[in-house]
């Protein structure tokens, strides 16, 4: 492969404050740090692409952390990462990340001329009671405003992060979030499980007993509960966590479900190329024998990445062809249009899959393989079995 990649994610790892079950690469932002995350993203960018390296980027996506804590830096940086990898034009998606306190509509407005075409706005939950268990910096209002502003530009498509499966959180509060979230117009719904990751302060509270641990079986409940509501919106399901009225789904993320190389700028953000490719990112080492394939991430302690911005990646993993096309199998199982036969059996896993079938976890349909409804909800198992091969 000598093509550039056309997708391109950033990572502005920068919150307003940290929420209770967060384990993702951000810090408390100040302005300065806010100025110094900009240049520095910039500076990899440059180097990443250097001018005229590549003319035809079809998605970017600045995800957090809290892209929109940026505030009149957004736009700027947004502009300059199109210059860069060569966003240009009708077509191009262009998504940031936002939490409701920092969406202002100026912030909204000044976004579209800026290039961008997206919103994935974090409100998690509607019910200010279920925020507060989350330690959520923002109120169920600012997440209603925000969703306004965003969607009072006529310009940028809305998506609605959720999250189900909160202690604390029961079907009537559930259904009251997907409700409202249908009701301020997003195109495009993502809806999450709790996972309480070790070491946070809410891993803190559910060990202590202060707040009693997530209940899967309910989680699975509002998955379903999500999928039949917010389909009959017209907002259906494409992706194990992701719904959307046809036409919206995110090109990005469907880029990472579908084997396709994307670059990473920023701390901890991932990246995947060709083997060939390596050098593209600053990969200097050789490819082992029969290597296709190379994912990558940059350092994932911030002050250790703004220190080095141009250190190549701390983490490399190379893939054999069969492994990445495992790998494309697992991912595309995760797409409601599931996977064909040249992949499964490019990638070895016929024999899998069928063991699936049996299990009623995956069906063959319309010369697909497609995960069902059990196997929705069962997907770790399904994914983690057609990794294995096994
Ligand atoms: S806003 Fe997102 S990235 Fe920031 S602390 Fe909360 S969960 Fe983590």
């Amino acid at each position: 492969m000598t093509e550039f990649p056309e997708h391109v994610y950033v990572h502005v790892p920068l919150c307003v404050s940290k929420c209770g079950y967060c384990d993702f690469c951000s810090v408390v932002t100040s302005e300065r740090l806010a100025d110094t995350v900009v240049a520095a993203l910039t500076v990899q960018a440059s180097t990443l692409a250097p001018a005229g390296s590549c003319a035809h980027a079809s998605t970017l996506y600045f995800g957090g952390g809290t892209p929109s804590v940026l505030g009149a830096r957004l736009p700027r940086l947004v502009t300059a990462m199109r210059t860069v990898f060569g966003v240009a034009g009708e077509g191009a998606e262009v998504t940031v990340e936002a939490n409701p306190d920092s969406m202002v509509p100026a912030l909204a407005a000044a976004l579209v001329p800026a290039g961008v075409t997206r919103v994935s706005l974090g409100v998690q939950s509607f019910d200010d009671s279920v925020l507060r268990v989350l330690g959520r910096p923002h109120d169920a209002g600012s997440a209603e405003r925000a969703a306004g502003g965003v969607m009072a530009t006529g310009a940028l498509d809305l998506s609605i992060d959720l999250m189900c499966g909160v202690p604390g959180q029961d079907m009537r509060s559930w259904e009251e979030s997907l409700v409202r979230a249908i009701d301020t117009g997003a195109a495009h719904v993502s809806v999450y499980p709790l996972t309480v990751e070790p070491g946070t302060p809410m891993d803190a509270q559910v060990l202590s007993g202060v707040l009693p641990a997530p209940d899967p079986d309910l989680a699975a409940e509002m998955m379903l509960t999500a999928e039949r509501m917010l389909g009959a919106a017209g907002i259906v399901r494409y992706e194990v966590a992701n719904f959307a009225v046809p036409g919206h789904e995110s090109r990005h993320n469907s880029a990472y479900w579908t084997g396709r190389p994307y670059l990473a700028v920023g701390p901890a953000a991932h990246g995947m190329v060709a083997a060939d490719d390596a050098r593209l990112v600053g990969v200097s080492a050789t490819a082992p024998a029969g290597a296709a394939r190379l994912r990558y991430a940059y350092a994932s302690d911030v002050q250790a990445w703004l220190d080095a911005p141009l250190a190549p990646p701390a983490e490399i993993e190379w893939l054999t062809a069969d492994e990445a096309a495992r790998e494309d199998a697992m991912l595309g199982l995760r797409l409601s249009a599931g996977i064909d036969p040249a992949l499964a059996s490019r990638a070895g896993v016929v024999g899998v899959l069928e063991s699936l079938v049996g299990d009623g976890l995956l069906e063959r349909a319309d010369d697909r393989w497609r995960v069902t409804q059990r196997g929705w909800l069962l997907g770790n198992q399904v994914f983690g079995r057609v990794w294995a091969g096994e």
